[in-house]
């Protein structure tokens, strides 16, 4: 997989995803939605767009989509609402930008962004981030946008297990059309995230999450904190990973597979096998990652049983893929 002048690799999240628990109709239609998303941003790297714009653009859809944990179709936390996190790195600039448990931002991922092209800082959290992203101009949407059945049952079942209370529903909770009863359960968490190669030889990654269900006291995971969930640097490449965000944050997963890239010198796949397979493994997290290389190398690794993926390069035909026994 090396070689190419644009590259992009995508992931919808990672976890419990086998062949026997997926209904054929729930499989094609995360099979179809990876593409889409590639498809997508391969279109904006194509026309000579940024390896930024082009992860931006393609979390877009993602978090729009209810089949993943992030933007419309987050999990709950234990209050009965979504706290949205997400970051986005450019690997040109080391620029770098984070938000963290977002309630009314529809798309989490450009009020990362904004962070880094409309203020001083990295990371912002909270009713704070809200509030910058709505004086940027981003969308806001009301808590029953992010509402779906499918991830509602999910908290049920996970608050009922902690002998936890029941909290109403979110005001606005919709019907579920059609698409939304192929939300398929990958395990209490998920999350979405895009890597990409520019025309100019630039990377970036990007990442956005509902984190896990049922959170509770503010829990923020590994997505929106740089290095752990995010990170891209054109020395070595660009990093999106998703799984359980307190393993990923003390392995400091995403800066790690970029520091034996460029440090010791291995192979963009030899990284992310070492840091998932060997460190991820050995301290019993559980998870993803995706990359991509300024030489094109395009890489994924996870160890749970599937991870929704897919990539697609100048000159390569796409590849999407939901288990772990595909290519
Ligand atoms: N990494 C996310 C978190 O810990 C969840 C996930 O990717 O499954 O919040």
């Amino acid at each position: 997989m090396s070689g190419s002048r644009w590259a992009l690799v995508a992931h919808g999240g990672a976890g419990v995803i086998e062949r026997e628990r997926l209904k054929p109709e729930q499989e094609a239609a995360y099979r179809a939605a990876m593409a889409t998303v590639a498809e997508a941003g391969a279109a904006v790297l194509r026309a000579g767009g940024s390896a930024m714009d082009a992860a931006e653009a393609a979390i877009h859809l993602l978090e729009d989509d209810p089949l993943f944990n992030a933007g419309r179709g987050a999990t709950f936390t234990a209050e009965g609402r979504v706290e949205l996190d997400a970051s986005i790195m450019d690997g040109r600039t080391l620029a770098a930008g984070a938000v963290a448990g977002l309630t009314a931002t529809r798309h989490p991922i450009s009020a990362a962004r904004a962070v880094i092209e409309g203020s001083d800082h990295v990371m912002l959290m909270g009713e704070g981030a809200d509030a910058f992203a709505r004086r940027q101009g981003l969308e806001q949407v009301e808590p029953g946008w992010f509402f779906t059945e499918r991830r509602w049952r999910g908290l049920e079942k996970a608050l009922t297990g902690a002998g936890l209370p029941i909290p109403p529903r979110p005001a606005g909770a919709g019907v579920d059309d059609d698409r939304l009863s192929l939300v398929h359960d990958e395990g209490k968490h998920g999350t979405v995230g895009v890597v990409a190669l520019d025309a100019n030889g630039d990377v970036a990654a990007g990442t956005s999450t509902g984190g896990t269900t049922a959170k509770r006291w503010g829990r923020v995971g590994d997505s929106p904190i740089i290095g752990a969930g995010t990170y891209a640097t054109n020395r070595a490449g660009a990093v999106s990973c998703t799984g359980a965000g307190e393993y990923f944050i003390r392995l400091w997963v995403a800066r790690e597979i970029c520091a034996l890239v460029e440090h010791a010198g291995l192979s963009l796949q030899a990284a992310a096998d070492k840091v998932v397979q060997g460190q991820l493994t050995a301290l019993g997290g559980d998870g993803g990652v995706i990359a991509v290389a300024p030489d094109g190398q395009m890489a994924w690794s996870f160890n749970t049983a599937g991870m929704y993926r897919a990539r697609i390069a100048e000159g390569e035909p796409l590849v999407v893929g939901v288990f772990g026994d595909e290519a």
